[in-house]
């Protein structure tokens, strides 16, 4: 059962500790091509459900499936899977490339130069991911995390807020990149709180607002017809 489908997420509830129940009932699919978007406003629980989703806090209850696999709190993250949950850090004074490579071989997999190469094709980062990463600007180092999740070209990647900080050319660079990824059978769940950038970027969106799916369905579907949506989430 599902052993194709990338993410398959069911009544999900994360309560904190403090009794706070921060997301509940949240179930939703990523397929194979889509780019879906998990959009809502600040504190509408976002980043808890990609944290629980990473296998980095344990659900309270529900079922998430990667791949057909259970997630199991604890469990190593599939290889499959390639995240940017918390922006990582970069060493100054290595170029992002050697930054990349440095990253992955901590992983203990094996560095494929083709496989590399495809990524930061991808990505986009073109020659200077041969400077040293303290020259680089917010943005260029926004896409080296990317990067750095993309290597190894996995099946799903899950990125929060990748567009946080960056301006309009390299938001709408980042569009591409997103787009260019979720082919080849491969798919892409993000975060935004900026319906018209879901809206640009994403094929499905999966609205949240104070925990709970408030709409969820085709891209196409979710804007326009709903202006109740729209109210919710660029009211931020
Ligand atoms: P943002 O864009 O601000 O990150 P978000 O949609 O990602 O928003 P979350 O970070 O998931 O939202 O937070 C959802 C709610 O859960 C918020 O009200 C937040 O205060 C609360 N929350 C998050 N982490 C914890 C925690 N460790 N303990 C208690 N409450 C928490």
């Amino acid at each position: 059962e599902y052993a194709d489908t990338p993410l398959v997420v069911r009544g999900l509830r994360k309560a904190y500790g403090d009794g706070f129940v921060a997301v509940q009932e949240i179930g939703f699919t990523v397929r194979r091509g889509q780019v879906v978007g998990l959009l809502g406003p600040n504190g509408a629980g976002k980043t808890t459900t990609l944290r629980v989703l990473m296998g980095l806090t344990q659900p309270t209850e529900g079922e998430i499936f990667v791949f057909g696999h259970r997630l199991v709190p604890g469990a190593p993250i599939l290889s499959r899977v390639g995240a940017l949950v918390e922006g990582p850090g970069f060493l100054p004074h290595l170029s992002g490339y050697q930054n990349l490579k440095a990253y992955w071989q901590a992983t203990g997999r094996p560095w494929e130069d083709a496989r590399f190469e495809e990524a930061l094709e991808i990505a986009g980062l073109g020659d200077s991911v041969h400077r040293k990463t303290r020259k680089y600007s917010h943005g260029m180092r926004q896409r080296l995390a990317i990067a750095q999740a993309m290597l190894g070209l996995p099946e799903l990647l899950v990125l929060d807020e990748p567009t946080d900080g960056l301006d309009p050319p390299q938001i709408a660079e980042m569009r591409r990149v997103l787009q260019r990824y979720a082919t080849d059978g491969r798919a892409v769940l993000v975060s935004s709180h900026l319906l018209a950038e879901v809206e640009q970027t994403c094929t499905h969106a999966v609205v949240v607002n104070k925990g709970r799916i408030v709409a969820s369905g085709p891209v196409e579907d979710i804007v326009g017809d709903s202006p109740s949506v729209q109210l919710d989430v660029t009211d931020v």
